[in-house]
């Protein structure tokens, strides 16, 4: 089941890898075909190759909109070689067999992401590249179909290992992976009919809604992934609109949407809020006079993670606020609106993608949220609990100031939105340390008034911002040892649910180092 590869057709959109491919495989005795710009680009390198049009006898017209759609091609591509009219037809019309195609498709899902007019997203619905895809993946008994440059190198290594063939495993899987990408390919043109209809999508339904877009990869390169929307009006990734930039990652989505939703617990009546995420976790949260000023106080909890954050506002991005961030190496930018003049500034940065979703979400809404276990689906209610609504209940001693007070529900605000166990130190409504995700509170505890060390070492600041600051814990303390890690930081308030066995202890701890402390009643588990 080993077939030679002699000739290859490459045809690419995307020249990643391409010219080192392209010379790799001339090395190795391969004849070159290819189309406009492909060809320019392996000639330019010195490399031989030959026009499409040589092959077909006929010019690429319509600006490429007919270049490889010809029976030379076709018939190059989906002869069966062992039957004897094939091959009479292929003597017959002068067709010689290819047996390695190279294309990779008109770059679609990123000009429809980019916020492209009609005309030029039209345009970039590829017809001759899927063509030859679907041909050649049909008849990988013969041919080799290469979708994605991140296969070039096992390409080129398994040519090498047969003495320059490939087997029919590789091609099976080849094909495989072309299907998935030309049905991923259809799937997001149908889904941008739909969205610019206001149609149902007809077809994709599965997990409760309709494939809206198949990203590159999941989490990892190895993972396939899509992204399946449920059509709920509300405000979000799933609903923003992309003014510009790349198409958004499984990743981006999910980092998005944390950053988004945890700007929605700042009612923007009351004040300019950011948020700074990276990983699903805050590494920046801050209140402030206008989105410039809390952009600045987020970014200055942890600027060494913000680089590659995402960035959520609460409020209109307006030019100050644009010009702050793009200081910063930034992946997304989600906000309700964005001024013309913001936009003018971020359009400088090409791939840094810009979501507007012309509104907030309401954190007391109701929804639902799954998650997969092995063999089943966990559902349960959104977290609707909100600060504003629990009765803070003083605990200690000494009762909270009442600046003390304005940034314990600011800390226990952005508690909710940081993966368990959550602790935060806060100070003038902005974040001043952040521990997420610990297996142990008082871990969290140490780690976010280590950052906080780190960033007033950075600053060249002689104290860490902890130092008069207040701590929210998303969970209670169940040992008084995670409060006291508090105290060596400096904080001078803490608030809590409560409920420990020890809650006591904890609390007597708390007097005894003159700290005041409310308990919420309510717990914020993230996991
Ligand atoms: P090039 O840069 O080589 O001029 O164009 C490469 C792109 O053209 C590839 O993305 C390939 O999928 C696409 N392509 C190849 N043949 C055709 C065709 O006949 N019609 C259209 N519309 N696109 C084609």
């Amino acid at each position: 089941d080993l077939v030679p590869v002699r000739r290859a057709l490459l045809s690419v959109s995307d020249k990643t890898g391409l010219v080192d491919f392209a010379r790799a495989l001339a090395h190795a005795g391969v004849e070159l075909i290819s189309t406009g710009g492909t060809a320019k680009a392996i000639a330019q390198a010195g490399i031989a190759v030959r026009d499409v049009s040589e092959i077909t006898s006929f010019p690429e017209i319509m600006d490429g909109r007919v270049k490889t759609l010809h029976p030379a091609i076709h018939g190059a591509l989906l002869a069966i070689r062992d039957d004897p009219e094939h091959v009479e037809a292929m003597k017959t019309h002068d067709i010689e067999p290819i047996d390695l195609v190279v294309v990779n498709l008109y770059p679609f899902e990123d000009v429809r992401a980019s916020g492209a007019d009609y005309a030029s997203i039209v345009e970039n619905i590829d017809i001759g590249g899927p063509a030859m895809v679907r041909a050649s993946a049909k008849n990988h008994a013969y041919v080799a179909i290469v979708t994605d440059p991140d296969d070039y190198a096992s390409v080129l290594t398994t040519l090498e290992m047969n003495n320059g063939a490939l087997s029919l495993n590789f091609r099976q899987h080849l094909a495989a992976k072309a299907f998935a990408r030309t049905a991923s390919y259809d799937a997001a043109i149908s889904g941008w009919f739909a969205q610019t209809l206001e149609i149902e999508h007809p077809t994709w339904r599965a997990f409760g809604g309709r494939l809206e877009n198949v990203m590159r990869y999941g989490e990892n390169p190895h993972q396939q992934a899509g992204f399946y929307v449920t059509g709920k009006k509300r405000p979000g990734v799933a609903t923003a609109h992309q003014l510009q930039g790349k198409q958004l990652s499984y990743n981006n989505i999910n980092d998005t949407d944390a950053a988004f939703e945890l700007v929605g617990e700042f009612d923007p009546a009351r004040t300019a809020a950011v948020a700074i995420i990276k990983h699903a976790n805050p590494c920046g949260v801050a209140e402030g006079a206008s989105l410039k000023d809390a952009y600045l106080k987020a970014l200055a909890c942890d600027p060494v993670s913000a680089f590659g954050g995402i960035v959520a506002l609460n409020g209109l991005l307006d030019a100050q606020a644009a010009e702050e961030i793009v200081k910063t190496f930034t992946e997304v930018i989600i906000a309700p609106q964005a001024s013309e003049e913001a936009q003018a500034i971020i359009a400088a940065k090409k791939n840094l993608r810009l979501l507007v979703t012309g509104g907030l979400p309401d954190p007391r809404a109701t929804g639902m949220m799954v998650k997969s276990v092995a063999g089943g689906l966990l559902v349960q209610g959104r977290d609707t609990a909100v600060v504003d609504d629990l009765v803070l209940k003083v605990v200690t001693k000494r009762a909270p100031s009442e600046a003390e007070m304005a940034d314990l529900r600011f800390a226990f605000r952005v508690a909710k939105h940081v993966k368990s166990n959550a602790i935060i130190y806060a100070k003038d409504c902005a974040t001043v340390g952040i521990g997420a995700g610990q297996m142990s509170r008082v871990d969290s505890s140490r780690i976010a008034a280590r950052k906080a060390q780190d960033a007033a070492e950075a600053a060249n600041r002689a104290d860490p911002l902890t130092k008069g600051s207040v701590v929210a814990s998303d969970a209670f303390f169940p040992f008084a040892d995670g409060l006291l890690a508090a105290v060596e930081a400096g904080a001078t308030a803490v608030i809590q649910p409560g409920g420990s066995m020890r809650d006591d202890e904890v609390i007597a701890t708390a007097d005894a180092h003159g700290l005041a402390m409310v308990f919420t009643g309510t717990r914020h588990f993230r996991h």
